[in-house]
């Protein structure tokens, strides 16, 4: 064990006021390769004390756009420098290929740079009225911002949350999952660096529930909950959010559909839904894990998804090499595992359980929609594929889960793109491609897959309280 990581609080870094630590564990070693402080509700509620007084008292939410901006931009630039120490954190703590989580830096770099910029730029409205009063907007911070984050893009997912609460003008306590504590404090320590004042970014390592995660959320100083993770735990966090009133914005999970209709590009197709299920060893809300497609290329499109599956390069994430890493933790290859080992009615045309915690990208046909690898969100390298013949069928297929998060469909026909587009019950549609991010455009997700949208004036709605000031002049 090699590097200790504690919390982020009012500009210093603390241990929690126990003592205690936890390990993180390399899931490709299967060895502890870091510690970090184990925080519990004490340890939040002196965070949220800092956050508070840092906005109560503190020059953040008073700074110019541009002041505040020019210190994100900072950060960003300070990621991509320090880019190949950052991005091995999330390597080591979670198993992601190092390729990715290098890109997963420069998403991070991107969002503190956009968010920054977005803010800036952002104008208000003046609404002249028929009596000669005039209503114009202001966008005030709305206050301190908890920022809970999930295991699967830490520091991307982190900045995504944290960059708009913070070029809003909020102040931010941040808990990243217990799987993947480090590159937070290594975020934290680079803001620091870059010159934000203390208490304006806190980070606290801990649980859910019980912890650090709980208290958070059922602290009354808290104005703003973010939360990013599984829809059960979006449940609670939105229980808890109810008791104090405290707006809440919940990305979780998704059940995603892929549909290939017979005229579309099939090389690109294949491109995609190969990449849609198998980045990150499938562990992306995102990812296309129901894939369904149009009897007339069915064989034809899975002889050559097969084959693409089956020649991606698994092994050790951190060779640069490496497409495919295991999965992220002992409990969630015990978790994965369970739907490739018992496949039910279904037949596995490649895959199974890899090395290690890993497993191969398993491709299952013959399921009837009412199993529980159709319904469930797998979280792993595993797709349901099936044949459909009619539009109509492929869309009720595609909406027949109570997730909403995004769909793709790969069609050559611009009329039925924009036809299933808008049948689809989806947050975001993928249109011959896949993972593509305007950040000015909304995120979030339809039915069990979340409440709320954040991104561009999405997020602006969020993490502000919009003003409206009327005037007789
Ligand atoms: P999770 O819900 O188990 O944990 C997420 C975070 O919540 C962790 O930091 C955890 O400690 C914390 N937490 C757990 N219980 C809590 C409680 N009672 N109160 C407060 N905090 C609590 O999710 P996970 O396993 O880390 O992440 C995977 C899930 O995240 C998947 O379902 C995936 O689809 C979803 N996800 C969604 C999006 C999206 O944008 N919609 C993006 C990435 C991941």
């Amino acid at each position: 064990m090699t590097d200790y990581h504690g919390h982020i609080i009012d500009g210093r870094e603390v241990d929690s006021l126990d003592g205690r630590r936890f390990a993180s564990v390399d899931p490709w070693t299967r060895e502890p390769w870091a510690e970090a402080a184990l925080g519990d509700p004490a340890d939040a509620a002196v965070a949220v004390a800092a956050a508070r007084r840092a906005f109560d008292e503190g020059p953040w939410p008073r700074m110019g756009y541009a002041e505040r901006g020019r210190i994100l931009h900072r950060l960003a630039d300070l990621l991509e420098e320090r880019q190949a120490e950052i991005r091995l954190a999330d390597t080591r703590d979670m198993g992601k290929p190092v390729t990715q989580s290098g890109h997963d830096v420069q998403r991070a770099a991107a969002n503190f740079r956009f968010f920054a910029d977005h803010a800036r730029l952002s104008t208000g409205q003046l609404l002249p009225m028929d009596s000669g009063h005039h209503a114009y907007t202001r966008f005030e911070p709305s206050g301190v911002t908890a920022a809970i984050a999930p295991w699967n893009f830490p520091l991307m997912l982190e900045s995504w949350k944290i960059a708009p609460a913070l070029a809003w003008g909020n102040t931010v306590v941040l808990k990243p999952a217990e799987d993947t504590p480090v590159s937070a404090t290594l975020l934290a320590r680079l803001a620091l660096e870059a010159g934000m004042p203390p208490g304006v970014l806190n980070v606290v390592h801990g649980f859910g529930p019980d912890s650090v995660g709980q208290a958070l959320t059922e602290d009354p100083r808290v104005d703003r909950i973010t939360f990013t993770g599984e829809s059960a735990t979006g449940r609670v966090i939105a229980g808890a959010a109810a008791a104090n009133l405290t707006p809440v914005s919940l990305e979780l999970g998704g059940k995603g559909a892929n549909i290939v209709f017979a005229d579309a590009e099939l090389d690109n197709a294949v491109h995609w839904s190969v990449e849609a299920i198998f980045r990150n060893a499938g562990q992306v809300c995102l990812a296309g894990s129901r894939l369904f497609v149009q009897r007339a290329v069915y064989d034809e499109f899975l002889s050559r998804f097969v084959k693409k599956a089956e020649a991606l390069v698994a092994g050790d994430p951190s060779d640069p090499a490496t497409e495919l890493g295991p999965l992220a933790s002992e409990t969630h290859f015990a978790k994965v595992s369970s739907y490739v080992t018992d496949v039910g009615e279904g037949t596995i045309l490649t895959g199974g359980l890899g090395e290690g915690w890993a497993v191969r990208p398993t491709v299952i046909v013959g399921l009837e929609p009412s199993a529980r690898h159709c319904r469930e969100e797998i979280f792993g390298p595993v797709v349901v594929v099936r044949p459909f013949d009619t539009e109509e069928e492929a869309v009720a297929l595609a909406n027949g889960t109570p997730y909403g998060l995004n769909a793709m469909l790969f069609t050559e026909n611009v009329n039925r793109a924009h036809r299933v587009s808008a049948a689809l019950r989806a947050g975001t549609v993928w249109l011959n491609c896949f993972f593509i991010r305007d950040l000015r455009a909304p995120f979030g997700g339809v039915g069990d897959s979340g409440i709320g949208r954040e991104g561009g004036d999405f997020g602006r709605e969020f993490f502000t309280e919009p003003k409206a000031v009327v005037m007789q002049i």
